[in-house]
């Protein structure tokens, strides 16, 4: 697993959708993450594979999870490592 991977408590966001854009930009804090599991398309229904699945949000309303597959988020830094990013900038010059 990469620094990059996507961990439970990062913060994401969505670059992908299957068929529907609406969540593209949301921001969610991780929950859970499934390995290897197929779930299905809140939209046309077809069946979305991922080594790994990541659980963002539960909906108490059906009882289901919100759910992407990491290559559909990217991680967003926490504040430190962009501080430190910053840090690394000044020592150079
Ligand atoms: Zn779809």
């Amino acid at each position: 697993m990469s620094d990059n991977a996507i961990r439970v408590g990062d913060l994401v966001v969505v670059v992908k959708r299957h068929c529907d854009p609406s969540r593209l930009g949301y921001i969610f804090v991780v929950q859970q993450i499934q390995l290897g599991t197929t779930s299905r398309c809140s939209r046309c229904g077809s069946g979305v594979s991922a080594a790994r699945m990541v659980r963002v949000e539960f909906d108490p309303s059906d009882g289901k999870w919100w759910a992407y597959p990491d290559t559909w988020l990217r991680r967003i830094p926490p504040l430190w490592e962009l501080d430190e990013a910053e840090r690394k900038e000044e020592e150079k010059v």
